[in-house]
């Protein structure tokens, strides 16, 4: 990631983020993060630090778009535990040229 993609956030706006998205994610609701719901408490894939997970590797339908945090952050992909953050999803997007 270069300069110029990052956001325009301080480190401390970026971990109150963080945070907000954490504290609202319903992954564990989800039937793709149930096989992993043991292994490791990881949530929040979307975002920009966090990104794909370590353990889950197989999509069994994803339950972001009825997330509180899709809306509040304008969200356009899905499947951030096994595609990479909202970030990573756009840049990848750009580069295919859609
Ligand atoms: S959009 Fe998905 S990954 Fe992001 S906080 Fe909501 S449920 Fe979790
Ligand atoms: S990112 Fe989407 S598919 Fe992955 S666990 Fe969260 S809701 Fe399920």
């Amino acid at each position: 990631m270069n300069e110029m993609e990052m956001p325009k956030m301080s480190p401390e706006e970026m971990e109150e983020k963080k945070k907000m998205v954490l504290s609202m994610c319903t992954c564990e609701n989800c039937p793709t993060w149930k096989d992993c719901h043991d292994s490791a408490k990881e949530k929040g894939f979307c975002f920009m630090t966090i990104g794909k997970s370590k353990c889950i590797k197989q999509e069994k339908g994803c339950i972001c778009g009825s997330c509180p945090v899709y809306s509040k952050m304008g969200l356009k992909h899905g499947y951030y535990c096994t595609r990479d953050s909202e970030m990573a999803q756009n840049m990848k997007d750009r580069k295919e040229g859609m």
